[in-house]
């Protein structure tokens, strides 16, 4: 198995909305294949779309949009130690990961403006990509809208072990650094 979307149609892909202090989880679920919105507006006044699931450390304001009808998910107020990994993991828990895993790393969102990202040649992103990342590289990821790039390269270590342990026995394919193609194309 090299991806995680071989039941893709039967599920509606989850989008999230975030506390505007939320950016680093944001990020991640970025990076995992989902958009994540940040809002640094009263959610309270906001008009919050059906498909759309709010993430907030505060359990007053879940209380709110769950009273109107909305999905949201708390995080834990006090930050424990290694808290993205547990936050990442309560949320994948809440939303379920059945649901979650059909868009695991398919089509990363953009870390920068949350655009989804295309696959494209890395030559074709020659003047965006270091050389001597460049050189180990066929593909990378793209950003249509922000001109930004991505690729899965030495520092990808570092979060790919973030997800390992946050989707720790799940059943989930996590790309690996360098790999030769994209995990779904
Ligand atoms: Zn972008």
């Amino acid at each position: 198995m090299s991806s995680n979307c071989d039941n893709k149609k039967t599920v509606i892909p989850p989008k999230f909305i975030l506390d505007g202090s939320l950016g680093d989880v944001a990020k991640f679920l970025r990076i995992m294949g989902f958009s994540a919105e940040l809002r640094v507006t009263n959610l309270r006044r906001e008009k919050i779309g059906p498909d759309y699931i709010v993430i907030t450390r505060s359990e007053e304001l879940a209380n709110h949009l769950r009273k109107n009808g909305k999905e949201a998910i708390v995080l834990p107020k006090k930050k424990p130690k290694e808290g993205i990994i547990h936050d990442l993991r309560l949320i994948v828990e809440k939303v379920s990961p059945k649901r979650m895993r059909p868009y695991m790393f398919c089509t990363p969102f953009c870390q920068h403006c949350n655009s989804a990202l295309m696959v494209r040649d890395a030559k074709e992103l020659s003047s965006l990509i270091p050389e001597k990342s460049l050189h180990h590289l066929d593909w990378a990821y793209y950003c249509t809208s922000c001109n930004k790039t991505y690729w899965l390269g030495s520092h990808w270590k570092r979060i790919r072990d973030v997800f390992e342990r946050a989707l720790e026995g799940y059943d989930i394919v996590i790309p690996r650094p360098w790999q030769k193609s994209p995990p779904c194309q």
